[in-house]
């Protein structure tokens, strides 16, 4: 596209994750790159946006909002780890960089290329394929899934251990992913049946090693020694998170080195890059993390790597909860013997699901061939659209009564209406939602627009807010 004097886009997911992919395209097109991404100061933006609209950065380089850069003689819009759900902004405007992407191409004249190792049933079905016969880098790694159902050890089951252990003698690196943070998800009173809960938000509090927070509003208060509600001292942890794996690591195998990565680790400036340069310079060394550490980083020499425990995904509410497990465990999958022999182990309680299966056998095409089916015959995308009505207030009724009046006024015009259902509590606020699976989520989502612009006076009176999300993730 250069050659032919035209410029280009290409969308990363989060770009403060992938240093190395800036890094690639500095080398190749030096000055010639411009990069946007939410960490630039407003000056840096402006600068970079003057740089791109003049015509002396032919590529941007960006996160999701790159998609509107002012690049003239578009050719090209590349969208790389097109199944990341960044791309999706969640809050106003509600829009999908994929979908922009495709529409900006259409309009003026260029082409766009989504790339995947494990795309989303909708390019599936929806792009045309390309594919890349096999991996530059050799076969894909064996994949042994250790049936959680008959070992002792959690989170380290023997199988592990003594992986992580050949790597104690021989040398090596691991990567274990556990997407939870914190200490355990929960702490239980066996006397009573009590779990602690935020006063704001209906979810358990996880434990960390200084107190238990809330993960959605960051409430925090000291972890009792006893139940706050009957006295008892029999209080029990619920599963694990990555502190607590840190911790059996460090007791279990002492001459591997830990480094830990997750939200909670990564909060300092600096934190992240730093645990990625220590993890590529260190040798007998374990990388432990939430999903960040299945993130698109390139490591030489990674032996090992792990999912601690492929059910905590599966059980999302949520109709792309096996779409999800398979990506993860797939991209992580990916992580190991880039550069070396690696092999694979998924910790499950449950092996015998699709997605654990699936993602087992390297079978992305499989997975999606019942996927799509089951899509098919359940009305979700790529087979129909979704609008998503959330409403929020102080009290629990009025947002379902607010729900319930739209619906009713929607009738048939919406496709499908489910609902008004109440959802979780969330920073005090009582939430409910309408889910339309429609045809036609355009005339559906402008029909909404109108019937809750007439009733907006009321609705702020009540102290109600409203969302209306087309195609959520
Ligand atoms: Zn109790
Ligand atoms: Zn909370």
């Amino acid at each position: 596209m250069l050659e032919r004097g035209l410029g280009a886009i290409v969308l990363v997911p989060e770009i403060a994750l992938t240093p190395q992919t800036v890094g690639r395209f500095r080398v190749r097109f030096g000055e010639r790159i411009a990069v946007l991404h939410s960490g630039l100061t407003e000056a840096e933006r402006r600068d970079e946006r003057v740089r791109i609209a003049s015509g002396e950065a032919r590529v941007v380089i960006g996160a999701r909002s790159a998609v509107f850069a002012p690049v003239h003689g578009l050719g090209l819009i590349c969208v790389d780890e097109e199944h990341d759900a960044s791309y999706k902004q969640e809050s106003d405007p509600r829009y999908d960089a994929r979908t922009v992407a495709v529409k900006r191409a259409v309009l003026e004249g260029a082409v766009a290329v989504f790339g995947s190792a494990t795309p989303r049933p909708e390019s599936w079905r929806g792009l045309e394929r390309l594919e890349l016969g096999g991996r530059l880098s050799g076969p894909l790694p064996p994949v042994r899934v250790v049936d959680l159902r008959r070992e002792a050890g959690y989170p380290l089951s023997a199988p592990l251990l003594e992986a992580l252990g050949a790597i104690v003698e021989r040398g090596g690196k691991a990567i274990l992913l556990l997407n939870r943070r914190g200490v355990a998800p929960a702490l239980h009173c066996r006397a009573c049946g009590t779990t602690p809960r935020c006063p704001n938000c209906d979810v358990a509090l996880v434990l960390h090693p200084q107190a238990l927070r809330c993960h959605h509003c960051g409430h925090h208060e000291p972890a009792p020694e006893v139940c706050t509600v009957c006295g008892s001292a029999d209080l029990v942890r619920i599963g694990a998170g990555t502190q607590r794996l840190e911790r059996e690591l460090e007791l279990k195998l002492p001459g591997l080195e830990r480094i830990r990565l997750d939200a909670d680790a990564a909060a300092r400036p600096g934190a992240l890059s730093a645990a990625l340069g220590r993890f590529a310079a260190a040798d007998r060394v374990v990388l432990v993390g939430t999903q960040m550490v299945a993130k698109g980083h390139h490591f030489p020499g990674v032996s090992l790597a792990a999912v601690i425990d492929a059910d905590t995904g599966l059980g999302m509410p949520d109709f792309r909860a096996e779409e999800r497990t398979f990506q993860l465990l797939t991209q992580l999958a990916g992580r190991s013997g880039r550069d070396a022999p690696g092999r694979v182990l998924v910790q499950s309680f449950q092996p015998d699901a699709r997605a654990i299966r699936f993602a087992a056998r390297h079978d992305v095409a499989g997975f999606l061939e019942g996927e799509l089916e089951r899509r098919r015959v359940l009305g979700y995308p790529p087979f129909g659209h979704l609008v998503r009505i959330l409403v929020s207030g102080p009290e629990p009724e009025p947002p379902v009564r607010a729900l319930t009046e739209l619906r009713d006024a929607l009738g048939d015009l919406g496709g499908e209406l489910l609902g008004p259902a109440p959802v979780l509590r969330l920073r005090g606020r009582y939430r409910a939602q309408l889910v339309a699976k429609t045809e036609h989520p355009r005339r559906l989502a402008a029909r909404s627009a109108q019937l809750l612009a007439a009733a907006a006076p009321a609705m702020r009176r009540a102290g109600l807010a409203v969302v209306v999300d087309v195609d959520p993730q």
